[in-house]
C-alpha cells in the first residue's frame, strides 16, 4: 500500500465518490465536503505539491481546471458561481501532499478567505 491516499484512490485501492475520469485525470466528491458541491481534480501521476509543477505540466494543469469547470457547470453552479483553489504547502491548509484542485460551489464562499 502506497503512503500517498490519493494514489490509493487512482488505483481503485481506497473507495472514493468518482464522478470523472479521463487517461490522466480522476475527479471524486471530498469526503468532508467544505459547501454544498465540494469536488477534487486530481492527476493520476503523483506530484507532492504545487511547487513541483514546470511547464511541461501545463497541459495537465489545464485539462484539470477544464474538468473543474465542467464539474462545476454540469452540476448547475455556471451562472451562480464557484471557487477552484490549489492549496500549497502548511500554511495554505494542504493536507494531503498530491496535487488536488479543490472545486466548491453551493453557498456564499467569503473573501478573503481564512
Ligand atoms: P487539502 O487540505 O487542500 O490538502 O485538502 C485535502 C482534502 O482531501 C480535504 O478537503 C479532505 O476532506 C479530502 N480528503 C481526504 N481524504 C479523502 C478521501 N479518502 N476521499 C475524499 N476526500 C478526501
Ligand atoms: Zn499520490
Amino acid at each position: 500500500m502506497s503512503s500517498c491516499l490519493f494514489c490509493e484512490i487512482v488505483k481503485g485501492n481506497l473507495n472514493a465518490d468518482l464522478i470523472y475520469e479521463d487517461d490522466r485525470i480522476v475527479a471524486f466528491k471530498d469526503i468532508n465536503p467544505q459547501a454544498p458541491f465540494h469536488a477534487l481534480v486530481i492527476p493520476k501521476d503523483h506530484i507532492p505539491t504545487l511547487n513541483e509543477l514546470d511547464v511541461e505540466h501545463a497541459e495537465l494543469i489545464g485539462r484539470m481546471l477544464i474538468v473543474a469547470k465542467d464539474l462545476a457547470v454540469d452540476a448547475g453552479y455556471g451562472q451562480r458561481g464557484y471557487r477552484t483553489i490549489f492549496n500549497c504547502n502548511s500554511e495554505a491548509g494542504q493536507a494531503v501532499y498530491h496535487i488536488h484542485l479543490h472545486v466548491l460551489a453551493g453557498r456564499i464562499l467569503g473573501w478573503p478567505p481564512g
